[in-house]
C-alpha cells in the first residue's frame, strides 16, 4: 500500500487513524463510567456494566456517536467534559509526517468522520488539522453514520470524488465494508488505532498499523 499516491483523491478517518483512539477510549471507558458513578452515588464497577451494555445496542448507529443523545441519556454534560479531557488529544507515531507528505502532493483530500460537530471542532481545534487537511465530513450532516450506503452516497454527492480512484483509510472493519461496497477502489484499515493496545489483525482488506508506514 505504499501506492497510495496513484489515487487521485485520499479520504482520511479522524479517530484511530489520524488521531489516537487512546483519547476516545479514555474518554467513554473511564472517564464517563467514573462521571456517572460519582453522580448517581453508584458503584463504578456496576455502572460500567449498566454502560456497555448500552453502548453495545447503539454499535454502529448514529447515536452510538453522538454525543447530545448520550449526554441526554445518560443527563451528563458531555460536550463540557470532552473540552475539559481535550488537552489529551494525540496524533498516531507517523500522522502528522504522512499529513505533511500528503499536503505536498496537492491531491484532494479530506476527512470524513463519524464524529459529532462538537468533538469534531474540539480535535481540529487542539490537533491543529486545518493546517493539513481542508475538507472535513461528519455523517451526522446525512443523518448516516459511515457504515451505511446512504453516507457514501452523501458523501460522494459533497465532495464529488471519482471512487475508481479514491483510497480510503479508516480503522473500522464495518466502515470500510461499506466504502469498498460503494465502490471506492482502495481501502486500506489500520490495524492500530489506539497506542495504549496491540495491533488487531484484518484479513479483509489491505492494512498497516498506522499511516508512519505510509510516511
Ligand atoms: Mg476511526
Amino acid at each position: 500500500m505504499r501506492d497510495w499516491q496513484k489515487y487521485d483523491t485520499i479520504l482520511l478517518d479522524m479517530d484511530g487513524t489520524i488521531l489516537d483512539l487512546a483519547y476516545d477510549n479514555y474518554f467513554w471507558q473511564e472517564l464517563v463510567p467514573r462521571c456517572l458513578a460519582r453522580e448517581r452515588k453508584a458503584g463504578l464497577a456496576e455502572v460500567r456494566t449498566e454502560l456497555f451494555a448500552h453502548f453495545a445496542r447503539k454499535q454502529g448507529s448514529l447515536d452510538w456517536y453522538c454525543l447530545d443523545y448520550w449526554s441526554a441519556e445518560l443527563s451528563l454534560d458531555l460536550r463540557a467534559l470532552k473540552s475539559a479531557s481535550s488537552h489529551r488529544v494525540r496524533y498516531l507515531p507517523g500522522a502528522v509526517e504522512f499529513l505533511r507528505n500528503l499536503q505536498a502532493t496537492g491531491k484532494p483530500v479530506a476527512l470524513v468522520t463519524n464524529a459529532h460537530a462538537h468533538t469534531l471542532e474540539i480535535k481540529k481545534g487542539v490537533a491543529g488539522l486545518g493546517r493539513w487537511i481542508e475538507t472535513f465530513v461528519s455523517s451526522h450532516e446525512f443523518g448516516a453514520p459511515k457504515e451505511s450506503a446512504e453516507f457514501w452516497a452523501g458523501a460522494r454527492g459533497r465532495l464529488g470524488f471519482d471512487p475508481a480512484t479514491t483510497l480510503f483509510i479508516d480503522d473500522s472493519l464495518p466502515v470500510l465494508d461499506a466504502a469498498a461496497a460503494s465502490g471506492i477502489a482502495g481501502v486500506l484499515a489500520v490495524t492500530r488505532p489506539d497506542t495504549r493496545q496491540p495491533a488487531r489483525v484484518i484479513d479483509r482488506h489491505a492494512s498497516v498499523t498506522g499511516l508512519s508506514e505510509l510516511a
